[in-house]
């Protein structure tokens, strides 16, 4: 078999990031798309970049639903985005709670590493784009990069807590539209893979 071709990838957080963050989505009812999240999956689609979600559950690890209620969500969301002419190529999550020790729940890899070998993808230079610290984590440990969004959790996380964080995103958008602005200008821009074009201050009036 000839050597496969790596391609780079976009990750995208589930809740927070393409949808309304509620706690724990524990009903289909609750599941709330953002309305600029299609065009932008769509944008990252026609660009030719795989885009994959990655998503902690532990909410069924918790028996809070059953997993089945994930293959739902994310059922729903393929079909929200085919009206919109966007698709996601593959999801991925982790129904563990943090106390079970899997290599999956983020910021562990597990998730990014089963998707790199059964679609191709190499890490370094993909991207990752979350609310959460445990996203911007995720990409540090996987060598990928990084955009925290400040929709969901994320204004917040980045308001009180981003100064304790070990190391800053590599960039900081509004939202996911932002973020996907982020990426295809700086992938047009032709620059080298890891080196950011703007790395912000971990201040939190920069947040605003
Ligand atoms: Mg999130
Ligand atoms: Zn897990």
């Amino acid at each position: 078999m000839a050597d496969r071709q790596l391609r780079r990838a976009v990750f995208l957080d589930r809740d927070g990031t393409i949808c309304e963050e509620v706690g724990y989505l524990n009903h289909i009812s609750r599941l709330h798309i953002y309305p600029f999240a299609p065009a932008a999956i769509r944008r990252l689609n026609d660009a030719g970049f795989p885009v994959v979600v990655v998503t902690n559950q532990s909410g069924a690890g918790r028996g809070f639903f059953p997993e089945s209620l994930i293959a739902e969500v994310h059922d729903r969301i393929r079909r929200e985005l085919t009206v919109s002419g966007a698709h996601i190529d593959a999801f991925y999550a982790c129904p563990h709670r943090s106390e079970d020790g899997c290599d999956c729940r983020k910021p562990r890899i597990g998730m990014l590493e089963r998707a790199a070998s059964e679609h191709s993808i190499a890490l370094p230079g993909s991207w990752v784009v979350g609310d959460r610290q445990a996203d911007v984590g995720l990409a540090h440990n996987a060598g990928a990069r990084s955009i925290f969004v400040l929709t969901g959790y994320g204004r917040g996380e980045y308001e009180w807590h981003s100064r304790e964080w070990p190391y800053p995103p590599d960039f900081v958008a509004e939202d996911l539209g932002a973020a996907v602005d982020t990426i295809l200008s700086h992938e047009a821009g032709g620059r080298n893979a890891n080196e950011p074009v703007h790395r912000p201050a971990m201040t939190p009036g920069d947040a605003r």
